[in-house]
């Protein structure tokens, strides 16, 4: 069966036990990429992936622009 979440572009390039960074479309809507990371990468308990409300722990604002494509963004989650 084909994943089609990849279609949309979510990559999650970094994770962890209670947080997750993710490289998605600029236009993507949050609620979209919450909806799309717990899909790919299911938490596994009942709290779900939320897009973060603080910055990334090197500092950068969350969402902040990708380091590799002007088109995308990078947003840190938590659950
Ligand atoms: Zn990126």
């Amino acid at each position: 069966m084909q994943n089609k979440t990849d279609e949309l572009g979510v990559i999650i390039y970094n994770k962890g036990l209670c947080y997750c960074s993710v490289c998605v479309p600029k236009a993507m809507k949050s609620k979209d990429i919450e909806k799309i990371t717990n899909i790919m990468n299911p938490t596994g308990i009942t709290s779900q992936w939320k897009i973060d409300k603080e910055n990334f722990k090197g500092g950068e604002k969350n969402p902040c622009e990708c380091d590799t494509d002007p088109n995308r963004k990078h947003y840190l989650l938590k659950c």
